[in-house]
């Protein structure tokens, strides 16, 4: 060390006692904020702010957001990079740690399962009470209660029988209320329907539940059923019943539709309806194959069962094989959409980006992992199809928006301004590009080196860390 390290090291000590006086150069200062990002490209896409600038954060919330450089215990360089604000994925069925393992290195740091959701608001946040790696919400759902009530066989996700097929009861309308308004109570964060997987249910059970949702303001989060005029009628059954609306992946519900369902949603938006939707940059879905998506599978012709391919295995399918799959349980992969249709879905501002994703075992679809790079790095980088601070917003500020009247805590969510929750995505806009398959649906995403969550690194230099700071999101207990 030379002499003058020696002095400047010991004038450090002077000026944290607050002897500056006694030496003769100032003193080095001490570091501010638990962590600076530096350099990078600040995108906000409520202030519209896209500029060079400094991130400072301290004790889990954004306390800098500045021109020139910051002190922190720990800086990240993030020249050449993306700084925003971390992703908000409104439809993950995999709230689990294998999902959120996969959703993180694509840069969500909150995950909501808002279709299906659960029958049990209270139990769900209580298994999860040890702590995630993101963020993490559920909805009462309807199908749950449903299940519940008409005593479906199902052990999966969705109904395998009854609870899907069966018309209900007056008195089963009435326990169905009972356990959406228990569900609410707990402080769910939004109501989760699915019209498609309950074709027992008619439109007016819809009516009659949506307006449970909308005695609290929750929006009903639906995966609906019949095209474009069972979009009608759904948006029409909102409007009587007073409840928000968010449609779930319009893309898949739309098909060769998509131009008239995004129509159809704008004109509700101009005559004052509170209508969202989503979509997922594939052009395959996937679902149960035992849920009522598929029951008339006997009068398919053959070569639409190779469209079909099993999860579990990657193998696409024959009707000899379907029906044994469809015995068995477990999920498929649905191809045939194309990629006109999902372009234009993505392309839509209507489209919030939510990915629709769950993982288990090694095996789901792509879009559990790679969603949100596919987005940024084929639709805006690529394609060119959606500036990037358009999809920036729908991945962020969209989706905070939608949860704020029920849940208040979203309001410090999906900005970058002084005081909000530090979670932050920083990508590579130059190579952020998602790498899973539908044969290998595990692969992470790439050029997204790190993700912070609620001011801690969850993902640092692409590798996971064992951080857990990821919080439940839960609407006032009541
Ligand atoms: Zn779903």
């Amino acid at each position: 060390m030379t002499r003058r390290g020696i002095s400047s090291a010991w004038c450090a000590v002077l000026g944290l006692a607050g002897l500056v006086s006694a030496c003769g150069t100032p003193p080095a200062e001490a570091p501010r904020y638990d962590l600076v990002i530096a350099n990078g490209r600040v995108m906000d896409p409520e202030s519209r702010l896209d500029a060079a600038r400094h991130v400072g954060i301290t004790g889990g919330r954004l306390a800098a957001i500045s021109e020139t450089p910051l002190q922190g215990v720990r800086t990240i360089d993030a020249t050449g990079h993306v700084v925003a604000p971390g992703f908000i994925d409104l439809h993950e069925h995999g709230q689990q740690d294998e999902s959120y393992s996969m959703m993180v290195r694509d840069g969500v740091t909150s995950a909501f399962e808002l279709e299906v959701g659960t029958g049990d608001v209270a139990a769900w946040y209580a298994a999860r009470e040890a702590g995630q790696r993101v963020n993490h919400g559920v909805s009462i759902g309807h199908i749950p209660a449903r299940m519940k009530v008409l005593g479906d066989p199902g052990t999966g996700l969705l109904p395998a029988g009854i609870g899907g097929s069966g018309s209900a009861s007056e008195d089963q309308l009435k326990a169905m209320e009972a356990i959406l308004r228990e569900g609410i109570r707990q402080g769910a964060v939004a109501m989760g329907f699915g019209s498609a997987y309950t074709p027992g249910a008619p439109i007016a059970e819809f009516e009659r539940m949506f307006r449970v949702a909308a005695e609290a303001g929750l929006p009903a989060h639906i995966h609906i059923r019949g095209g474009i005029e069972g979009l009608k009628d759904t948006i029409a059954a909102a409007r009587a019943a007073g409840a928000p609306l968010h449609i779930v992946h319009v893309n898949s519900v739309a098909g060769d539709d998509i131009d008239a369902f995004l129509a159809a949603i704008q004109a509700a938006r101009d005559a004052g309806q509170d209508i969202t939707t989503e979509a997922y940059p594939y052009g395959a879905g996937m679902t149960e194959i035992q849920s009522a998506l598929f029951d008339d599978w006997r009068t398919w012709p053959d070569e639409r069962f190779a469209l079909h391919q099993l999860v579990s295995t990657g193998e696409r399918l024959t009707r000899a094989t379907f029906e044994r799959a469809r015995a068995a349980g477990g999920t498929v992969i649905i191809h045939g959409r194309s990629e006109e249709q999902t372009r234009k879905a993505i392309a839509s501002p209507l489209s919030m980006i939510a990915s629709d994703g769950f993982i288990e075992n090694g095996r789901g679809h792509p879009r559990t992992s790679g969603t949100y790079a596919k987005v940024l790095g084929q639709y805006v980088r690529e394609d060119k199809a959606v500036s990037l601070m358009d999809a920036l917003q729908r991945m962020t500020l969209d989706p905070a928006r939608r949860l704020e009247r029920r849940v208040p805590a979203m309001a410090s969510k999906g900005r970058l301004t002084i005081g909000a929750d530090a979670d932050v995505t920083i990508f590579n806009p130059d190579t952020v590009i998602d790498r899973a398959t539908y044969e290998d649906g595990a692969i992470p995403s790439a050029g997204i080196p790190w993700v912070i969550v609620n001011g801690q690194l969850v993902v640092d230099n692409g590798a996971l860390t064992e951080a857990r700071p990821g919080r439940a999101i839960r609407a006032p207990v009541r």
